[in-house]
């Protein structure tokens, strides 16, 4: 009724949860989280009005009550099941007893196997959390949210993450997001409607609805992307342990094959991340007051996700504080992939050395060999003390994206005689002089296969002094160094 004009009905059924743990439809809900696989949230809360500054200072003196955060009234769930259905549902958190609701949303918030989405949703998290804690108590907040797949860079890597090199700055609305993936129009009308007044209205609650529903057609978009250059890439690319080793056949014919969960999990493992809140987060602040003053108003008021750290100050290996000017860097086991690109580019890219390490091995290790650490795990950038000097978060979700982002942040200079010039299985360098044949043949006895295809061909071989693995110049070879040239920017 508000928005007649552009108002098809839309294409999904909205289940409105209004009662309490014996309603039907709040069982209906519970049901449908605990068979859900990939659940997209969405919040609502009444805008608050912000008092115009008196003048842009920011010494102005503190409001006289500390703020409040608002409160969430309204939650919207879209959940898929195993079997590929989705429901959606708007909550009202005005109506639901919370204390009915709170268990099952945190073992979703945090079930390991359950991909959550959101649009910038830390900022939901932190209201919904302060919204649970005013009325349950302090022991009912959320502190994280995990796995997790924010749909702001899922958009970023739909639009050609080939030619990003790191994400942009500029902050797009869910409705731009909408428009540019799916072709739909959200109505922006309502967004700053009251959201705690009731009865919602039907509008209101349709524009609550759509917002969670179409999370799940782009990640739909993501997941077609994801599996379709998974399928390619098993072939031709930058998967950089591949264009040397003898055992990968060279036209494979395997597909990808998309089994729900396993596939699920696969996609969970390289792209998620997590929403971790900390305690300042739980806080309203009078300082977040200047975060909030920075922000596009197309937004929702939504803080820009961001868990992420940005680099500051001389690396470790700078010549400028006494280092060698050798940038060496200590990859976690989430983003092993990132390690071997460093490799191929030249530079120093170790690995932990045991698959589970703890958080304080890895930290010692960075000490004592002057390292940075990379990592998009929360659980390290924790370590709030390292941060700004030894630990960086990297934010982008591809291998070839995170390289190129790490050579932004570090300024690497990147050579084209330095590329290939590491060993890609182990950090380890090459021996000074290259082998013939007949010398290579006999280092790879018992150990390495050497392809017969390549006897008749005049090729220089490479042995890791580290680990003995044998490298030469082959078709793969070639391709990758085009590809990293590309990446790195290097003109032939
Ligand atoms: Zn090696």
């Amino acid at each position: 009724m508000e928005d007649p004009a552009r108002a098809p009905p839309p294409p999904f059924a909205v289940h409105l949860v209004t009662g309490g743990s014996s309603s039907p439809d709040l069982s209906h809900l519970l049901h449908s989280l605990a068979a859900a696989r990939i659940v997209a949230f969405d919040a609502e809360w009444k805008p608050r009005r912000r008092r115009a500054p008196a003048n842009g200072d920011d010494a102005s003196p503190a409001p006289p009550n500390p703020p409040q955060l608002p409160t969430v009234t309204v939650l919207q769930l879209s959940c898929r099941s195993e079997h590929g259905g989705s429901e959606v549902f708007v909550v009202d958190l005005l109506a639901v007893p919370l204390a009915d609701l709170w268990p099952q949303l945190r073992d979703l918030f945090e079930r390991p196997e359950v991909l959550k989405l959101g649009f910038r949703f830390k900022q939901d998290l932190v209201y919904l959390s302060a919204t649970f804690t005013a009325a349950l108590g302090c022991d009912y907040g959320f502190q994280k949210v995990e796995p997790f797949l924010d749909v702001t860079n899922v958009y970023y890597y739909l639009k050609g993450h080939d030619r990003q090199k790191r994400l942009p700055k500029e902050t797009k609305s869910l409705a731009t997001i909408c428009e540019e993936l799916l072709n739909v129009s959200l109505s922006k009308e309502l967004q700053c409607s009251d959201w705690s007044c009731r009865p919602l209205s039907e509008g209101q609650i349709r524009y609550a609805a759509s917002d969670a529903y179409y999370l799940l057609d782009i990640f739909d978009l993501f997941q077609q992307k994801v599996s379709t250059e998974e399928k390619c890439s098993s072939t031709t690319d930058l998967n950089s342990d591949e264009f040397c080793s003898p055992t990968v056949v060279e036209c494979s014919s395997s597909g990808y094959s998309i089994c729900s969960a396993g596939y699920l999990a696969s996609i969970i493992v390289k792209y998620s991340e997590g929403i971790l809140l900390t305690e300042s987060d739980t806080k309203a602040r009078s300082s977040r007051r200047k975060e909030k003053q920075k922000l596009p108003t197309d937004s929702k008021y939504k803080e820009k996700f961001d868990c992420s750290i940005e680099w500051q100050g001389p690396p470790p290996w700078d010549q400028s504080i006494g280092g060698d000017g050798l940038p060496k860097f200590l990859c976690d086991v989430m983003i092993e992939g990132l390690a071997k690109h460093l490799r191929c580019v030249g530079i120093d890219a170790a690995t932990p050395s045991c698959r589970k390490p703890q958080p304080r091995e890895l930290l010692n290790q960075i000490y004592k060999e002057g390292r940075i650490l990379l990592t998009r795990d929360m659980k390290l950038l924790k370590y709030q003390y390292l941060a700004t000097n030894q630990v960086y978060k990297v934010k982008s979700l591809l291998k070839r994206d995170q390289l190129a982002e790490v050579i932004d942040t570090f300024q690497l200079k990147i050579s084209e005689d330095r590329l290939m010039s590491r060993c890609t299985k182990c950090n380890g360098s090459f021996i000074q002089k290259p082998l013939t044949l007949d010398e290579a043949m006999e280092a790879s006895k018992g150990f390495q296969v050497i392809p017969s295809c390549i006897f008749n061909r005049d090729l220089e071989f490479w042995k890791c002094t580290d680990c003995n693995q044998l490298y030469w110049e082959g078709t793969q070879y070639h391709n990758a160094v085009q590809k990293f040239m590309s990446v790195c920017n290097i003109s032939e």
